[in-house]
């Protein structure tokens, strides 16, 4: 195997494990991986996997999908971002620019035939693990929804000891505050080298 850290990223592919029972029930997407330096979500795929292996788990119904690492590039690199950061912009097209555009043209389908998605990050500090849960049920533009009980749910039965929710409207609040404030002479940092939505985000996430 070459050592060049780019080598083979256009014939990288993703890992998909997908297993199906016989009962009919919700379809589970789990995703680890997306920021290369996260090992986590990798490490915790892989056990679920021998277990799966070993029979000493089996799915009672539904359908459960596992990506180990979403983003290969980053992997190799052991760094955060392959090309751009995989979390910023998550948008099919029909020319991806770059390769995370590739990787979302991938994603995007798989996520969108599972009813529910875990998506595993780490962070480098110690800590308990926790959960973070998207909006309320709305109607608005930005993040519509409407599963916000099933989605409290399955935060309850993750069974972290904290669940974190309203940080999209944090995120929604700083990006409109960035956009109404004047352009300052020297940028600050968080947004200097950010897309042109997320710079709240960037600082703030795993
Ligand atoms: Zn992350």
């Amino acid at each position: 195997m070459s050592s060049d850290p780019l080598a083979g990223t256009a014939t990288d592919s993703l890992r998909i494990h997908t297993f199906a029972s016989l009962n009919p029930g919700p379809r589970l997407l789990v995703v680890g991986g997306v920021h290369g330096d996260e090992t986590c979500g990798t490490e915790g795929i892989a056990r679920i996997l021998a277990e799966f292996e070993a029979g000493t788990l089996q799915l009672q119904r539904g359908e459960l999908t596992l990506v180990p690492v979403a983003n290969p590039l980053a992997r190799r690199r052991l760094q955060r971002e392959g090309e751009r950061n995989l979390n910023r912009l998550f948008r099919p097209s029909d020319t991806p620019a770059d390769y995370e555009a590739r990787i979302t043209n991938v994603l995007a389908p798989l996520i969108a035939r599972h009813e529910v998605l875990l998506d595993l990050h780490s962070f480098q500090s110690d800590g308990e693990a926790f959960s973070m849960i998207g909006p309320r049920d709305n109607t608005g533009t930005l993040e519509p929804f409407a599963r916000s009980y099933e989605e409290g749910q399955l935060a309850l039965h993750i069974g972290t000891p904290i669940v974190v929710e309203g940080w999209l409207d944090i995120y929604a609040a700083a990006w409109r505050s960035a956009r109404a404030a004047p352009r300052p002479t020297r940028p600050p940092s968080t947004s200097a080298a950010a897309p042109t939505n997320t710079s709240a985000a960037a600082a703030a996430t795993a």
